[in-house]
């Protein structure tokens, strides 16, 4: 069935919001033009689901509660033990606010996590999850690199004709399936998934936690195998591959380690990583290149993404948490810890700001919130307000349709997340948006925002925002690239 027609049925079903979002759903239409290649994190996602305190309770009763409390003011930023582990999932389940953790590579802290009782697997990191949103969203072509691709992993990509991970054979470019492509011998990527919903009561203590609102914890893994790089052969081809498409979505910074068992240190591996951007583009100036961030609890290695990665890229994805963690490494301290608190329209956009005044390179700025994701770009833009906001209507629904149904499986799934109204707030942050919209320190950008249509009790929460930027991001190159098909936004 097209989209044309789904959107015709529901509106005979009476939904008002269908209308709505008549022309946003044409352009995914449009996706079919577009042609993408992704690097660099693939994973395996082990998740737990938390439906009630009982679990939580159990595993705090393991330990003694007066060193979990210790240790929760000590902030870990690495898992080196089970106590590290239950002190940063109590945090984030206070205060309702994801978070992903590296895990130390001890074995037997590895099987005491082996050992939890987790509810299923599923295909994990920004690449896996954007590579197959995509490719059901009907992208001509979606090249999909990950330096690790072992069978089960390879098992985890939606097997369609135009999701391909690129190999070099006899000298030349091939890109196959990943189910064609895999190596017996590489190693598998597993994190550890910890969702839980909103109202989960246990408690710490004297404290009684009630968890405000539905959100995960994530207890990454960071192998020493695993090296995040293009090597060889393949990187030679990075000029070939730039040629071939329309954009990048570039992710999985957050993994690289400060130290490897060999000698080599993050510093190698950022130089690496700015010159596959540099060869991407060797053929093609004119790719769009996006950033999607992840959670990074290294200070260090988000001072070497702001100093080393933003300042060769087009676009920026990300959560309130972490433009302000850039703005904080920019040197912007009250306003960062404001965001943090509070998440507040006009501190986002003014953080936005700073970011593309600071870098003169980025054209778009993207951040999404709980309640709204916004936008940002320069006055000479070649898209109108209008066009901008398009691009955010269509990832909220997006949004909405995962957190609704755990997953996007094909386009006719869109019509759950469209019937999922705006969260309460979108009438005030409307109002914010014209007010700010008509200031004068903003008379030279763009902005547009969306808010967010949140879903009460999502499946859930694991790649909402990956699937929130890479469908703004995709839209917005596909208006920019094919202006003539623009489906009639007016
Ligand atoms: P991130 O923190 O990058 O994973 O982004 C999560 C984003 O997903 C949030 O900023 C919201 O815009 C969106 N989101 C989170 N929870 C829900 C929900 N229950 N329903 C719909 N969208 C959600």
């Amino acid at each position: 069935m097209s989209l044309y027609l789904i959107l015709v049925k529901y509106m005979d079903n009476g939904n008002s919001y269908v209308g709505h979002y008549k022309e946003c759903l044409k352009y995914i239409d449009n996706f079919s033009n577009i042609s993408v290649f992704l690097a660099y994190n693939v994973n395996v996602d082990a998740i737990k689901y938390f439906k009630d305190g009982k679990e939580v309770q159990k595993l705090i009763d393991l330990f003694d509660e007066g060193e979990i409390i210790k240790t929760i003011k000590l902030y870990p930023r690495k898992i080196n033990s089970p106590v590290d582990f239950i002190a940063r999932l109590v945090y984030s389940m206070k205060t309702g606010k994801p978070a992903e953790v590296p895990v130390s590579e001890d074995k037997l802290l590895n099987i005491w996590f082996d050992e939890l009782k987790y509810d299923e697997e599923r295909m994990g990191g920004q690449v896996g999850i954007i590579s197959n949103l995509l490719s059901i969203l009907n992208l001509k072509r979606v090249v999909a690199y990950t330096p690790i691709l072992s069978k089960k992993q390879a098992e985890m990509f939606v097997n369609k004709e135009n999701l391909l991970y690129p190999s070099v054979i006899k000298g030349n470019l091939v890109l196959k399936k990943p189910i064609e492509s895999y190596r017996k011998e590489d190693p598998l990527k597993i994190n550890r998934i910890f969702e839980y919903i909103k109202g989960i009561e246990f408690k710490l203590g004297d404290e009684k936690i009630i968890t405000p609102q539905a959100n995960r914890f994530i207890v990454a893994s960071r192998p020493d195998a695993l090296r995040f790089e293009i090597k060889g052969e393949l990187k030679k081809k990075l000029p070939e591959i730039g040629e071939v498409v329309d954009c990048a979505i570039l992710s999985g910074y957050q993994g690289i380690k400060e130290k490897y068992s060999d000698g080599k240190t993050d510093e190698y591996y950022f130089k690496k990583a700015e010159e596959d951007i540099k060869l991407l583009k060797q053929k093609n100036m004119d790719i769009k290149i996006h950033l999607e961030f992840a959670s990074i609890q290294s200070k260090n290695l988000r001072k070497k993404i702001a100093e080393r990665i933003i300042p060769n890229v087009n676009c920026l994805g990300m959560d309130d948490t972490e433009i302000a963690n850039i703005i904080h490494i920019l040197g912007y301290d009250n306003l960062s810890n404001s965001i943090i608190k509070n998440s507040m329209i006009e501190d986002v956009i003014e953080a936005s700001k700073i970011l593309l005044d600071e870098y003169p390179n980025l054209e778009l700025v993207q951040t999404h919130t709980m309640y709204y994701i916004v936008c940002m770009c320069r006055k000479d833009n070649p898209l109108n307000d209008k066009e901008l906001k398009k691009t955010l209507e269509l990832a909220t629904v997006l949004a909405s349709t995962k957190a609704k149904l755990g997953d996007i499986s094909k386009i006719e799934d869109l019509k759950e997340g469209l019937c999922i109204p705006y969260n309460t707030h979108a009438k005030l942050l409307n109002s914010i948006l014209v007010n700010l919209k008509n200031s004068d320190r903003y008379k030279d950008y763009k902005i547009a925002m969306v808010p967010s249509r949140l879903v009460k009790n999502p499946k859930s929460t694991v790649g909402l925002g990956d699937t929130i930027s890479a469908g703004a991001f995709i839209t917005y190159v596909s208006l920019v690239n094919y202006p003539s098909r623009k489906g009639g936004v007016k």
